[in-house]
């Protein structure tokens, strides 16, 4: 089944590198949208369903930490697997991001660490 994503990040030239490490992992995915920081993301979220998000950390406006905090408090999206992708080193961030499921990798990032930690959130099979 393809996997829909939405992927928030400041930056457009990181969320196209995102976007082709996606199409590089093998993965079947579907649907793509794009948000450049947590409102937009939330906001994207009530619009469209996905499977799977990907944050950036330190965005304006709402940044992934407080976007990651409201999901889960939504129903709605309590429940979406997300992976943070950021150059963020607080360890206490990190873990307060761990604590509300979240996986994390650290920019710069491989296609492949990408699909390991997906097969991993998705709970995907080695030939998905
Ligand atoms: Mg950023």
């Amino acid at each position: 089944m393809a996997i829909n994503i939405l992927i928030v990040d400041d930056s457009a030239v990181m969320r196209a590198m995102i976007l082709k490490s996606l199409r590089m992992t093998g993965l079947d995915i579907g649907e793509t949208y794009q948000a450049g920081n947590g409102q937009e993301g939330l906001e994207a979220l009530n619009d469209n369903w996905v499977d799977m998000v990907i944050v950036d950390i330190n965005m304006p406006v709402m940044n992934g930490e407080e976007m990651i905090g409201q999901m889960r408090e939504n129903p709605a999206t309590a429940d979406i697997p997300i992976v943070v992708i950021s150059t963020e080193g607080s360890e206490a961030r990190l873990e307060r991001l761990r604590e509300k499921g979240a996986a994390f990798i650290h920019k710069p990032f491989t296609p492949e660490t990408i699909r390991d930690t997906m097969r991993t959130m998705l709970h995907l099979e080695e030939n998905d």
